[in-house]
Formats: C-alpha cells, sequence, structure tokens
C-alpha cells in the first residue's frame, strides 16, 4: 500500500488537542455569574436562581451539541436539576459554539469569538477570561445578541500515555505540532508539558488544513491525528490522515487509517510498523529477486563447466521454496514488538 510507504518517511505529524493528546473528559471548576462573580463548582452548596436559570438554558442548548465540551457540560447541568427548557433554532457554529432560541430570546454559548462578535468582550470579562486561560481552562460564555449572561470554566487533562507518545515520535526522529480551536494560554499549557515542537491555537475548522499545507510547503511529509468533524478536511490535506478510533464518522471516513484504541500512543507503533514492514518489502524483494538471479541461470545449466548443476525436479522444488520463504518472512511481522 503506497500510504505505507507514505507514513515511513513522515518528518511532521500534527495531532488534535481535546479528545487525541487530552482526555477530552472536562470538569466544571467554576461558575462565573453576570456580575463577573466566580464561585468554585466544586462546593457541596447548590446553585442559586440565577444561577439555576442560566444553567437551565445552557444545558438546553448542550444537549444538542455532540461536541465532546457539550457532553461533559450537560453532565454536570444534570447534577444540578435545573429544568428543562425547549430550544428553536438551534444552530452549531462550528468550532465557536452554538446558538439557539429559549423563551423567544436568542443565546449563544461557546468561546470568547461569540463575545467578541458582539462587542461584549472588554473590561473586567476579559480580564478574568485570561486569569482563568492561565490555569489552563476553557471558558464557555453564554449571551444574548447584547449581553453576557454566565460562563463555566472548564479543565480538561492530558492523556496519561501522551507524553510518552511525544517522546517516542521524537525518538523515531519526527517533529511534533498540536492544533486546537482552544485558547492561546491552554495550548501552550499543554505543548509545554508535553515537549510539543510547535502548536498553533484558536484556529478555526476551516483554517486547520491551512496548517497542514503550510507545514507541506516548507518541505514536510505530514501525517495528521485527529478525532473531530472538525477535523476531516485536515485530515484529508495531510500526506496520511489517521482517526482515532473512538472519534467521529466523519473523522474515520476522512482518514487513511484508523487507530482502534483511543491511545495517542498507538501514533508511534504505527509508523514503527510501517518502517518495518517496509524493511521487510526491500527483504523479500532482495531474496527473492537475488534467488531467481542466482537459481534461474543454475537451472539453465550455465554452472555446468564449474561442476554444478541442478535437475528439473530440484529446480520446482526450489522455485516453490523461495516463494514460502518471502511468505514466511512476511509472516514474522505479525510478532513483532512495536513498542
Ligand atoms: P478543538 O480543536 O480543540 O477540538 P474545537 O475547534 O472543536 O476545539 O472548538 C473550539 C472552541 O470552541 C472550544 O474550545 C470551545 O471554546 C468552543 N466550542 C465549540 N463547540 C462548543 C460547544 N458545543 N459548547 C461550548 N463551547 C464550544
Ligand atoms: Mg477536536
Amino acid at each position: 500500500m503506497a500510504k505505507l510507504e507514505v507514513l515511513k518517511a513522515a518528518d511532521y505529524i500534527v495531532f488534535d488537542k481535546t479528545g487525541t493528546l487530552t482526555e477530552g473528559n472536562f470538569a466544571v471548576t467554576e461558575l462565573v455569574s453576570k456580575d463577573l462573580k466566580v464561585t468554585s463548582s466544586q462546593g457541596k452548596q447548590k446553585a442559586g436562581d440565577e444561577a439555576k436559570q442560566s444553567l437551565a438554558v445552557i444545558m438546553a442548548l448542550e444537549k444538542l451539541s455532540s461536541h465532546v465540551i457539550a457532553d461533559s457540560v450537560v453532565k454536570y447541568a444534570q447534577g444540578q436539576s435545573p429544568k428543562s427548557l425547549e430550544v428553536d433554532k438551534f444552530k452549531n457554529i462550528s468550532g465557536q459554539g452554538v446558538t439557539g432560541e429559549i423563551g423567544g430570546k436568542k443565546y449563544w454559548l461557546g468561546s470568547p469569538r461569540l463575545l467578541e462578535e458582539k462587542n461584549l468582550f472588554t473590561g473586567d470579562l476579559k480580564k478574568l477570561h485570561e486569569e482563568l486561560s492561565q490555569q489552563g481552562k476553557t471558558v464557555v460564555y453564554l449571551m444574548t445578541e447584547d449581553s453576557f449572561v454566565y460562563a463555566l470554566a472548564l479543565s480538561d487533562q492530558i492523556r496519561s500515555d501522551s507524553k510518552q507518545a511525544i517522546d517516542s515520535l521524537h525518538a523515531l526522529g519526527l517533529k511534533v505540532a498540536m492544533l486546537t480551536g482552544d485558547n492561546e494560554a491552554v495550548a501552550k499549557g499543554v505543548a509545554d508539558e508535553l515537549g510539543i515542537d510547535d502548536y498553533f491555537a484558536q484556529v478555526l475548522p476551516e483554517d486547520k488544513y491551512k496548517h497542514i499545507r503550510e507545514l507541506q510547503a516548507a518541505g514536510n511529509v505530514v501525517i495528521m491525528i485527529g478525532d473531530g468533524v472538525n477535523d476531516a478536511p485536515a485530515l484529508t490535506q495531510a500526506d496520511v490522515g489517521v482517526a482515532i478510533g473512538a472519534g467521529t464518522d466523519v473523522a474515520v471516513e476522512a482518514g487513511d487509517a484508523v487507530l482502534t484504541r483511543n491511545n495517542p500512543n498507538d501514533a508511534a507503533k504505527l509508523i514503527v510498523l510501517s518502517r518495518k514492514v517496509y524493511r521487510k518489502m526491500i527483504e523479500n524483494l532482495v531474496w527473492a529477486l537475488g534467488y531467481n538471479v542466482v537459481a534461474i541461470p543454475a537451472a539453465a545449466g550455465l554452472f555446468v563447466s564449474v561442476g554444478f548443476s541442478l535437475s528439473p525436479g530440484w529446480g520446482a522444488l526450489l522455485m516453490s521454496m523461495s516463494s514460502v520463504i518471502v511468505v514466511i518472512n512476511a509472516m514474522t511481522l505479525r510478532y513483532i514488538k512495536l513498542s
């Protein structure tokens, strides 16, 4: 398979952050009210009435989204037992959040980009955002057309296998980059902790593939590893696109390979495997060619003058043996250690 040869020659590997290098299992850590009061969500006390109303809106919207953040938010909100509300005109805003009408009022929920578009990302709200981002938190904002309503700070965890995966890839001679729609501070935190060479933060889904293209334009053979719907164009743009198995069907469709376990370490294993398979191919080629170069003239009686001849019976047997040896050599691939 041609992709195998590309994999073996790859010199850059790009990971999607959320759900690939991190668990994608967000915990709600803080609640931010309309007047910018921050409370920890860890406490035992139940949310007040204002908070409950906002959480009800947030839950109703996130229930309709399939984003990893949405799942975690719904889980948290359900624990606060808010009212269930009806949503009209729901829309997913790819890489930014969601929007919909509740009780005749239009709401937006998602990244600070949405606040920015409405000129609501100013003063103390911006300061608070910077503070929470510095702590590695992803903040999700609820707003109407003209005002900020509520926010949740969430923290994700780096997968326990990610560090080792990056180290192995470095040992194999690859450079590692990370792509994310998340904010700069969170991206930098993860990149520093994992020793990632390059990262691109606040990348809109439709722009993800452009970063891949830039790396390719600089002469790199690029592998992209991702899980989300957002990642499909980047997976297609990359020389080899690898979908993480627990990801979405779209990513799996767009990928050239699928890692069936949700473990970034398998990326390094995939490269080791591609190199070993390639070696076997060369070995078998050399063996089959070399064998024939010697054996066919021998069977034709070319070496009779030096006292060596091959009877037709032996010739036939050895011919079959050569195929058997090639097959056996290929089969040893099943027993190689990838770690
Ligand atoms: P990533 O590239 O890290 O997988 P995405 O491009 O999917 O991230 O999303 C980028 C940002 O958009 C998220 O960090 C979040 O702030 C916001 N976002 C997207 N979808 C949602 C949602 N359903 N609810 C809240 N926030 C969202
Ligand atoms: Mg993602």
